[in-house]
């Protein structure tokens, strides 16, 4: 069996470590055959284990990347102890690399417990999914299986997570899919909250 459980994206290197997710968005890359960033086919015939994963990460020559991103076709969050494991053993084998998760923010939801500190000294950096400042539009957008409460928890959980991670974004997409006024009003959420915005510019 092949399959891709690490990729390159520019000078960082991607772990994609589940296919499963609580969300169904509209836009998910999933639904629409593109690939991430142009890398591989990204579906898994079964999740890696552990081993496999640390296995996978060392067949990169970690001079020339600085970055581990936690992103594929899924959730990092949904696989939380295999994820976190894997940043310990990067930090042990390689701590110059920057460890990077790309979630949707609902981790406290999925595993049914406050994750925030879990990242503490393993996660230096975490790129949430705002997507919307309007809670009935999110849950328009995104399906969340956990009901429309789960903008609210997504928002604690990125509160809670600037206590333990460096630095902590959460993303919207710039012009034509957001306004300036939408954006205006995501960066003033994420002012409330003393986290960063950052505008992805739109890929369609
Ligand atoms: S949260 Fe991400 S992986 Fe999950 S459905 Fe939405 S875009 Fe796709």
């Amino acid at each position: 069996m092949s399959q891709t459980i690490t990729y390159q994206v520019k000078n960082a290197v991607y772990a994609n470590i589940t296919n499963r997710c609580p969300c169904a968005c509209s836009f998910c890359l999933r639904n629409n055959g593109a690939t991430v960033f142009g890398s591989p086919d990204l579906w898994l015939e079964r999740e890696p284990t552990p081993e496999e994963l640390e296995e996978s990460l060392e067949t990169w020559d970690w001079t020339c990347y600085g970055e581990l991103v936690f992103c594929g076709y899924g959730e990092p969050t949904e696989r939380l102890d295999t994820l976190l494991a894997a940043s310990a053993f990067m930090k042990e084998r390689h701590p110059h690399v920057r460890i990077r998760v790309n979630t949707n923010g609902l981790g406290d939801l999925i595993n049914g417990k406050r994750t925030a500190p879990l990242f503490a000294g393993k996660v230096d950096a975490l790129s949430i999914s705002l997507n919307t400042d309007d809670p009935e539009e999110y849950f328009r957008l995104c399906a969340p299986k956990f009901g429309p409460s789960s903008h609210a928890a997504m928002l604690k959980f990125a509160r809670d997570a600037k206590e333990f991670v460096p630095d902590v974004a959460m993303t919207i997409v710039g012009p034509p899919v957001s306004d300036d006024a939408k954006i205006a009003r995501a960066r003033a959420l994420c002012d409330s909250l003393g986290v960063r915005l950052r505008v992805r510019p739109y890929e369609g």
